[in-house]
Formats: C-alpha cells, sequence, structure tokens
C-alpha cells in the first residue's frame, strides 16, 4: 500500500465515524519539519494527582500525548500481526497506533479495569479502517498468558511482533515499606508474564518475527525507590540480550527500549513519592517529561523487517539523562546501545 493510499483510506474511514477533526492534522502534513525538542512538548510541572492503581489515561491531567493526531504511517509493517501488552496507554498505546498506521493488525492486552482507555484507541483506529482486536486480562495469571497468545494468534491469524510492554512500579522510599505481595505483583507482572508470553509465543513465530521489551532507565541506573521495579527492568534487559542469542538461529530477533521519564499512567497510580509530580521529568537534559509519542518510532524500527541485522540491543529514549552519567564498564557489558540509556 502506498503512503497516498494509506492516507486516503485513513482520511475516508475518519470522515465517516467523524473522526477527521482528530486525524486530520496527523495526515495533512507533509515531511516533518526540524523540530527544537526541548520545545516540543510541556516543560510545566504536573499537577499533583493519584488514581487507583492501574490509573486511566483519560482521566490524566494533562492527558497524555500517544501520537493519536500526529503519528504518520508509510507501510513499514502492512499485514503485519502484533500483540501489545498494556497497550490500552501510554507507552504502549504510542506503539499500538504507529504499528496500525504503518499497515499492521494489532492486539492489545490490558488489565480489566482500563476497558474505557482501551476502548478510546480502539475506536480511534477502527475508524480509519485498521482491525483491533482487544484482549483484556490479568497478566500475573500464568494460564491467562498462554491463553493470550493463543487467542491473539487466532484471531489476528498469525502472529509477527510481541511487544512484552506492561509493567507494575509502585515508588517506596524504603525497602521496609515493600510488602511481599508487592515485590510479587512487580516480579509477577514485570518478568514472569514476559517469560511466559515468550515462551508461548515463540513456537507460532516464523523467521522475520520479532519481540520488543520496554526495559528502562532504571535497568542501569536504578532509583532508590523503585528498588522492586529496577530489578525487573535490569533483568529485562539481559533477558533480551540473553534470549536474543537463542532464538537468532530461528530467525527471530529481540530487542528492548529503554525510556524514561514518560508521561504516562503509571506514574499516577503510584509510581512517583507523593508529592513528587511536579519534579517528574524536570532534571532530564531536555528540562521536560517524554511523552509516549516520542518513543513509536523505536517500536517501530525494531518492528520493521528492514532492521534486520539489530538484535540483543536496547535503545534509549531519556531526553539526554545517559549524557549525564559517566559510562562505567558494567554499562557498556550490559548495553550493547547505539544509543546509552541512563
Ligand atoms: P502505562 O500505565 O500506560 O502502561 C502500563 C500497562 O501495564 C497498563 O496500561 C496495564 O495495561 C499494564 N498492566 C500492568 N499490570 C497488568 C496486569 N496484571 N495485567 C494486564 N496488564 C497489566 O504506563 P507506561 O509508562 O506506558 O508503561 C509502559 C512500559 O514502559 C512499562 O514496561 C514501564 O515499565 C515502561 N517504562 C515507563 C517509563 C515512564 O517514565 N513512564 C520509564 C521507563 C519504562
Ligand atoms: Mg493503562
Amino acid at each position: 500500500m502506498t503512503d497516498d493510499t494509506t492516507r486516503r483510506d485513513v482520511m475516508k474511514a475518519a470522515a465517516a465515524t467523524g473522526a477527521l477533526a482528530a486525524a486530520a492534522p496527523a495526515f495533512a502534513q507533509g515531511a516533518m519539519p526540524p523540530v527544537d525538542p526541548q520545545t516540543k512538548y510541556t516543560s510545566t510541572p504536573f499537577p499533583e494527582q493519584k488514581q487507583k492503581w492501574p490509573a486511566l489515561q483519560r482521566e490524566m491531567k494533562p492527558v497524555p500525548d500517544c501520537g493519536e493526531a500526529s503519528y504518520r504511517g508509510s507501510g513499514r509493517l502492512t499485514g503485519r500481526k502484533a500483540l501489545v501488552t498494556g497497550g490500552d496507554s501510554g507507552i504502549g498505546r504510542a506503539a499500538v497506533i504507529a504499528f496500525a498506521r504503518e499497515g499492521a493488525d494489532v492486539a492489545i492486552n490490558y488489565f480489566p479495569t482500563e476497558e474505557p482507555d482501551a476502548q478510546d484507541v480502539a475506536r480511534l483506529l477502527r475508524g480509519e479502517g485498521r482491525k483491533v482486536v482487544l484482549i483484556p486480562g490479568d497478566l500475573t495469571d500464568a494460564a491467562f498468558c498462554r491463553d493470550l497468545i493463543a487467542r491473539a494468534n487466532r484471531e489476528l491469524g498469525g502472529l509477527d511482533i510481541l511487544v512484552n510492554n506492561a509493567a507494575y512500579q509502585q515508588s517506596k522510599e524504603s525497602i521496609a515499606e515493600i510488602t511481599d505481595e508487592q515485590f510479587d505483583r512487580t516480579m509477577k507482572t514485570n518478568l514472569y508474564a514476559m517469560f511466559r508470553l515468550t515462551k508461548a509465543a515463540l513456537p507460532l513465530m516464523k523467521p522475520g518475527a520479532a519481540i520488543i521489551n520496554t526495559a528502562s532507565v532504571n535497568s542501569v541506573n536504578p532509583g532508590e525507590e523503585l528498588l522492586d521495579y529496577a530489578t525487573t527492568k535490569a533483568g529485562i534487559a539481559i533477558f533480551t540480550k540473553a534470549l536474543a542469542k537463542q532464538v537468532a538461529k530461528q530467525g527471530i530477533r529481540v530487542n528492548a527500549v529503554a525510556p524514561g521519564p514518560i508521561w504516562t499512567p503509571l506514574q499516577v497510580a503510584g509510581g512517583q513519592l507523593p508529592g513528587k509530580m511536579a519534579e517528574f521529568g524536570q532534571d532530564t537534559p531536555l528540562g521536560r517529561a517524554g511523552q509516549p509519542a516520542e518513543l513509536a518510532g523505536l517500536y517501530v524500527s525494531l518492528a520493521d523487517p528492514g532492521n534486520s541485522f539489530t538484535s540483543g540491543s536496547i535503545f534509549g529514549a531519556n531526553g539526554g539523562t545517559a549524557s549525564k552519567l559517566a559510562p562505567s564498564r558494567i554499562f557498556k557489558q550490559i548495553l550493547n546501545a547505539p544509543q546509552p540509556l541512563g
């Protein structure tokens, strides 16, 4: 499908569903002009806010930008079948929007209480003529993980791209405040689910398939208030590199994106310590937090078959945070990243 065809189809579908007002700026633009990354998005401190876990993106102030009105595809993933966990909101939603506009059919997993966010993204993309399959369920449940892969594969008619993106993050000042329940849930969501989903998906994947994990700046530079979460993010980085070696002989690539700090529901559902919202992202060299839309291109690139020699790597998106840190030997060993992360 050509770019023009995609754009025409999208405009037609958007007009039919009344979504044209939201979609029009995205598809009217030509090549993206140079933009100052310091001022591309707000650097105004975020208002203090707290939602019950897992938080809804549509109730955040301001609502994060996942590329709804800006991401423009060019057929890079035409006909591919992708499953994105945590695809209802935040970084996962940005990947879902980008994948769909690049021509992929997408299945989205999310926690059942996030149905309103999932419906928002499904409505948007279905209005553009894309196939979106919604599969709610709890990833801490081993049987559900296996079922999720089977359903995504069945309903999409195959599985080429798996994005392990869902995560649980609760900030606690001291190890003394981390309960066994929190530690267990963080491990089960961030590590066990990635392991179970990947194990179930691999036998269904063909040469050319791609697995993309979401690591973090915490993979190498842990926040002291994120002891359990950072432990899982370091694990995700190593899992990515080891699995890439293992499945190379099946023709499957495995990479990770390492973001932070990005304005998403995770942060308002206990991800930050109380009273810290106004500081969020202020100390990056770019002087602001990132928005999920700014990561979409990395997920697309790692799924794109054109990047066929890229595997076992971790790509940062952190507003320059890494440049503030002295590179250490362990950092270089852990991360074979063209763009170092923090
Ligand atoms: P988010 O809240 O939008 O996404 C997290 C998603 O995880 C939720 O939407 C939810 O659907 C899913 N999830 C959590 N527990 C689940 C469960 N038991 N069952 C099913 N789904 C469950 O926030 P986000 O920041 O976009 O997070 C996406 C990824 O980005 C995570 O892996 C997170 O660790 C990573 N990350 C985020 C930042 C940041 O600053 N926001 C920084 C580094 C890494
Ligand atoms: Mg969500």
